[in-house]
């Protein structure tokens, strides 16, 4: 059913393991979508952001929804967390970015697919990757050939698998 999503979790603030589990279930327990696989969770290095280190993870749906209307659900999901924005980059208790919708492009003001940044970020490649391996990035290529321009970023996993 629907187009595969793939949705970045990130949180340094906080409970920050327990953040990126509820957002899991908040996932889960969307309707017109399908969790179907979640990664492992990782501790990583903030990487143009303030604060203490991050608890990343990447899931994949199975969504109808469009890709707006799933990033709505993805922003009433961060401010249920008491997410605040009091300045750019900020500690979060929860950011939810929609990385990859299918094979669609979009490059609008309020939202550019795939996410214009994921190519440079560890936090987003590793976790990815260990859900598709051979994942592609419309418009970019395999997402495995970028893996090596972030081995300076540090990540660890600290869940099974
Ligand atoms: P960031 O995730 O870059 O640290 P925010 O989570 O505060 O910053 O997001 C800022 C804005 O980014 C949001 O208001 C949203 O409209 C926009 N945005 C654009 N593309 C995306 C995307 N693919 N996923 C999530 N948000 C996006
Ligand atoms: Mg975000």
């Amino acid at each position: 059913m629907g187009k595969t999503a793939y949705i970045g979790i990130g949180s340094n603030l906080g409970d920050a393991v327990g953040e990126v589990k509820r957002a899991m279930e908040a996932l889960e327990a969307l309707p017109l979508s399908r969790l179907e696989a979640s990664s492992s969770l990782f501790r990583t290095a903030p990487v143009d952001a303030g604060g203490d280190d991050f608890i990343n993870a990447v899931v994949q749906l199975s969504s109808t929804y469009t890709a707006h209307e799933l990033l709505t659900r993805l922003q009433e999901i961060e401010a249920a967390a008491g997410r605040e924005r009091p300045y750019r980059n900020a500690p979060r208790t929860l950011d939810l970015d929609l990385l990859l919708y299918g094979d669609e492009c979009i490059d609008m003001p309020t939202l550019q697919v795939p996410h214009p940044r994921m190519t440079e970020r560890a936090f987003v490649l590793i976790p990815l990757l260990q859900l598709d391996p051979f994942v592609s990035i419309p418009g970019k290529g395999p997402a495995h050939e970028f893996v090596a321009r972030v081995s300076d970023q540090r990540i660890s996993k600290i869940s099974a698998p």
